[in-house]
């Protein structure tokens, strides 16, 4: 013991403890000027001489200008992949179609530092997701679909799968690079041809997946990407595609049902969502915390899946507020690029707006909110982490979609009240519950009107798993077995 310990008779005070900077560097990226139009396997300038900037939404910086398509491109591409579909693709073996998508998954696996570099500068979500998350789900899905190219007819014993033809793939801005991933790889894999239209916001991973598709060697035309904004997905829906796969609000979503209804297109949506979290009084409350704040904070709250509704047993209700509010403290709020970062950027300007007026809803309509004291970069598009008390079912808050860091919370009494409010949305497409009881986490996955639920966990995410949703949250299933399906004639080949 020193002499000064020795002395002193005060309890010496916690060190002022804080994390040093960790940027991820971004020298593993390089950034073009501008970037063309991939199709027919070459990138091409858009006719009508159309670009959009695109942003670091951290800092609006803007990081290249992305060619918009026109409906006169997204004809040319759609001719493409047709092409590539009649005369090469359609007719090789699912071993051969195997060999690509393998050649993709592996190069993504290759370059995933530069992938995750570029997701997080584009998308504004933190390294540490994009890095673990993002990057090697979207590889994992190449690699699980290139498994099945060689075994479909085993997948569907007694029936003749064959491919649709070409397919119109319209992705949003949450997951850019995965949810590509969740495009391509089963379509390709099932012998279709493709043509993708990425979101306005975050284009740049879909446009790096295309020189991995060069590299790869793929057929010309078997990929072809579009970006572009509204305008250039409603031309990909209205082409002549056989089949469209929309991931995007439901409002969007409708129309395009609506603009396909009687066309004899083949369509699958994956829409939002508006999930409850549900913890019983038995479930472990610091487990429970940890992934009640992964199912709402995960990515900034831009998830269709995120669990923004939590459902509270009460006699839990304080203790779990309690540590619940004390864990947000912790939170880490800002560079996207910070290894320490647990809360990036808000994708959009408009999508900060969008939040805070549903926050701003929440406090008018009388629930009581709550956020930790955090500082906020000046420049970019930031939300603090929330939470809303006091919400009832009507509140907007507890029935519209946020898909921002915000947490609407309720309560319950008995298992039949939980299940009545969980399914209590237009939405259906996940659920989380929370408990100790083996038995009850099956009857209630039984009476939940979702497509998914997460017992003790949440936002887990597999490619041999099918996600999909009920009701508004769209149809249709991704990943596993049934994520086959949608792009197979499952009677006779074409
Ligand atoms: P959105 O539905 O407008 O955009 C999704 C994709 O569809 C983008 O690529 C977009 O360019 C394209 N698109 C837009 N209008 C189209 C049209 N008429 N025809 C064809 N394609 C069209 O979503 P948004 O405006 O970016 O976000 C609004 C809200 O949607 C969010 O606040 C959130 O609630 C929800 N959303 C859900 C998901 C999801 O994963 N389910 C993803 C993004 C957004
Ligand atoms: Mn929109």
């Amino acid at each position: 013991m020193s002499e000064l310990e020795r002395t002193s008779d005060r309890t010496p005070a916690m060190p002022a403890w804080e994390y040093a900077p960790a940027p991820e560097s971004k020298n593993v990226v390089r950034l073009r000027d501008r970037y063309e139009l991939f199709i027919g396997g070459r990138f091409v300038e858009p006719k009508n001489g159309r670009y959009l900037p695109t942003i670091d939404p951290s800092s609006e910086e803007v990081l290249a200008e992305v060619a918009e398509a026109g409906a006169e491109d997204v004809d040319l591409a759609v001719t493409a992949a047709r092409d590539a579909w009649t005369s090469a693709w359609r007719g090789l073996p699912g071993a051969e179609r195997a060999k690509y998508l393998y050649r993709i998954a592996r190069a993504l696996q290759e370059r995933a530092r530069e992938f995750a570099v570029l997701e997080s500068m584009n998308g504004g979500k933190p390294i540490k997701e994009s890095r673990d998350v993002d990057i090697p789900l979207a590889a994992s899905h190449f690699f699980y679909y290139a498994g099945w190219a060689d075994k479909l007819d085993y997948a569907f014993p007694g029936r003749r799968p064959g491919p649709i033809g070409v397919a119109g793939q319209v992705i949003p801005w949450n997951f850019p690079l995965l949810m590509a991933a969740w495009k391509l790889a089963p379509a390709l894999a099932t012998g279709n041809t493709s043509v993708l239209k990425p979101a306005e916001t975050t284009p740049l991973t879909a446009l790096l997946l295309a020189e991995v598709i060069q590299e790869a060697e793929l057929p010309e035309g078997v990929v072809n990407i579009v970006t572009g904004a509204a305008e250039t997905g409603a031309a990909l829906v209205n082409a002549e595609v056989d089949k469209v796969a929309f991931t995007g609000s439901t409002e969007v979503g409708k129309q395009i049902q609506r603009t396909l209804a009687g066309t004899g297109k083949r369509l699958t949506l994956e829409l939002g969502g508006k999930a409850a979290n549900i913890v019983f009084d038995d479930a472990p409350l610091d487990q429970a915390v940890e992934g009640v704040v992964n199912g709402i904070f995960f990515n900034q709250g831009h998830v269709c899946c995120a669990g923004s509704r939590l459902l509270v047993q009460e006699p839990i209700f304080e203790p779990l507020l309690e540590k619940l509010k004390a864990r947000l403290q912790t939170l880490r709020v800002g560079a996207p690029l910070d290894k320490n970062t647990d809360i990036g950027a808000i994708n959009s300007e408009a999508q900060l707006r969008k939040i805070e007026e549903l926050v701003a809803a929440g406090v008018e309509e009388g629930a009581e909110i709550y956020q930790p004291a955090c500082d906020l970069p000046a420049r970019g598009f930031w939300f603090r982490p929330t939470l809303f008390t006091g919400v009832s079912q009507s509140h907007r808050i507890a029935q519209e979609e946020i898909f921002g860091p915000v947490l609407s919370i309720l309560t319950f009494r008995t298992p039949e009240e939980a299940v009545e409010k969980a399914n209590n949305t237009p939405y259906g497409l996940s659920a989380g519950v929370w408990t100790e009881k083996g038995s009850r986490i099956l009857w209630m996955a039984q009476r939940m009107e979702a497509g998914v639920v997460w017992a003790n966990t949440f936002n887990r995410f597999d490619p041999a798993s099918p996600f999909g949703g009920y009701k508004e949250s769209g149809f249709g299933r991704e990943g596993g077995l049934q994520g086959l399906e949608p792009y197979l004639e499952l009677d006779g080949a074409r």
